[in-house]
């Protein structure tokens, strides 16, 4: 079952097509064409990855075995993953649409994190504590047994093994549920962590469908925490299954992010960075900069910049050399992104520039929307207030930096903010008066495994990445000894 177009689930190291035996046909998002086909995982398939998982906890060899051991399969694993980069890449590609030069930079995202989390599964360590008396006292982190790890369709392999990666460090043992539209690199992953020796059942794989397998991964009783990346809505059900079973639950959820311009900016640099922040995986980031605030001096200077590079964007499949920004990951992607344009222009917004399907030769099967920037939305428009994931920058000025704050934080959402301003006084002041869980200087959206990922609000609970993640996925045991030597009898 491992012929290049088609994908299995892999429970146990054994890739199939599950107990139904459903399949489904995926298409490029460049040409809507079918060009793989994926197993459709039943709830069936959900207990018997969950049973096996179970029983690759239970035997020891992985979750009881030595930390150093662990980041030693971790690191071949990131090794196999860099020799094989660019088959990665192509794949993701191909499966999302995002350009190659993006699915580089992802695998390489996965290749560091592996790395990373390798240097943290030897150090996860306890603590020993002063007690009154003769008593010793002491702390032990355990893995937590099987963890479950639900994946959006963005960053495929990437946001999968952003939770996966730490929690194969800490011992656990894995089932990851990889978003419906996008599995294919995950499947790959797995055939991988076999070549690199992880024993079979650590790293299971089963794609299908979020409503029935997701949810039934969630409910299984042997599920011991889960990690889910996504939209808010699923989140909120995600939040309630969790409370239900009382297991932890990891929330990495949508965005609606503001990028602040202050009057001392340099906005050729902020001019590049928020097209960036927008415009990049073609606006389909949970962290996309897509409110723009600035300061009503340099509004239209700004806006004249944006316009020049989204009309200088190069659009086309994202294997094709040269391409800027890749499709749209479906048409119905296509379509919503599409209808919040409409919304926006409906409430009063006016488009300066983009707005529209895009098209040409290379372009007309696929889900491809023109970069897209919108002045004066009212802030009740949906356009403004719901995530769009989609190229759709929304512009908005102000005069005091008192305004800018209440802009910025006048949203649901609370996962990231930009500042961009020579003045890092302001920078800091700002940063700290913005409600977002992570804020950048002067930069697009960046982030590094060893910086911690995570929002407030609506956008989440919890943290991915960082130095704590190993040891976010074990829980704490306390151990009292009495060390009293009894009294002997005289
Ligand atoms: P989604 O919530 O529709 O689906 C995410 C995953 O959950 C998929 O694997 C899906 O099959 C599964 N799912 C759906 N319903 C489920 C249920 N009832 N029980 C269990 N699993 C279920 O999100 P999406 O459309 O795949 O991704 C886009 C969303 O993800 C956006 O809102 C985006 O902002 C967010 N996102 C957040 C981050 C972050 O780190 N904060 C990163 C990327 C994407």
């Amino acid at each position: 079952m491992a012929a290049e177009s088609t994908f299995g689930l892999v429970i146990g190291g054994v890739e199939s097509n599950g107990t139904n035996g459903a399949t489904e046909e995926l298409l490029d998002p460049s040409t809507n064409r079918p060009f793989a086909r994926v197993a459709v995982g039943a709830v069936d398939d959900a207990r018997y990855a969950m049973q096996v998982a179970q029983a690759a906890f239970d035997a020891g060899e992985w979750a009881g075995g030595d930390g150093a051991k662990r980041a030693k399969a971790l690191l071949r694993l990131a090794h196999l993953l860099d020799e094989q980069q660019e088959a990665f890449a192509a794949l993701e590609t191909r499966n999302m649409g995002k350009t190659l030069r993006e699915s580089r930079v992802d695998v390489g995202f996965v290749v560091r994190t592996l790395e990373y989390v390798a240097g943290l599964a030897d150090k996860v360590e306890g603590a020993t504590i002063p007690v009154p008396g003769a008593r010793f006292n002491y702390t032990v982190r355990e893995p937590l047994g099987v963890t479950v790890h639900i994946a959006p369709w963005n960053y495929p392999l990437l946001l999968a093994m952003r939770s996966v990666a730490p929690a194969l460090a800490a011992g656990n043992t894995v089932v990851l549920k990889p978003a419906s539209l996008t599995p294919l690199t995950a499947v790959r992953f797995a055939r991988l962590a076999g070549e690199a020796g992880l024993p079979n059942g650590v790293l299971n794989v089963v794609p299908g469908p979020g409503g029935r397998l997701g949810e039934a991964l969630v409910r299984d009783p042997r599920c011991r925490s889960v990690s889910f990346t996504g939209s808010s809505e699923v989140g909120h059900r995600i939040a309630a299954l969790a409370a239900e079973r009382l297991i932890p639950a990891t929330l990495e959820l949508g965005g609606k992010s503001p990028v602040v311009v202050l009057p001392d900016a340099d906005v050729e640099r902020a001019a590049r960075g928020i097209a960036l922040g927008i415009f990049g995986n073609a606006g389909q980031m949970c962290w996309a900069g897509s409110r723009l605030i600035v300061h009503e001096t340099l509004r239209s200077a700004l806006l004249e910049k944006l316009r020049a590079i989204a009309e200088a964007m190069r659009l086309g499949p994202g294997t094709e050399d040269g391409v800027e920004m890749g499709p749209l990951v479906s048409r119905e992607q296509e379509q919503r992104v599409l209808d919040y344009v409409r919304a926006a222009r409906d409430d009063g917004g006016q488009v300066v520039t983009g707005g529209a399907k895009a098209t040409g030769p290379s372009l007309a099967d696929g889900n491809f929307v023109r970069p897209t920037v919108v002045a004066d939305v009212p802030a009740t428009s949906k356009a403004v207030r719901e995530e769009i994931f989609g190229p759709v920058l929304s512009v908005f000025a102000y005069r005091e930096p008192d305004e800018a704050v209440r802009l910025a934080n006048e949203t649901p959402f609370g996962l990231f903010a930009a500042l961009w301003t020579r003045d890092l006084a302001s920078a800091h002041h700002l940063a700290r008066r913005l409600e977002a869980g992570m804020v950048v200087v002067n930069e697009p959206p960046l982030t590094f495994p060893q910086t911690p990922f995570g929002g407030f609000k609506e956008s989440g609970l919890g943290n991915e990445q960082g130095l704590g993640v190993v040891a976010s996925y074990t829980r704490t045991k306390n151990v009292l000894v009495n060390v009293a030597v009894p009294k002997r009898k005289p």
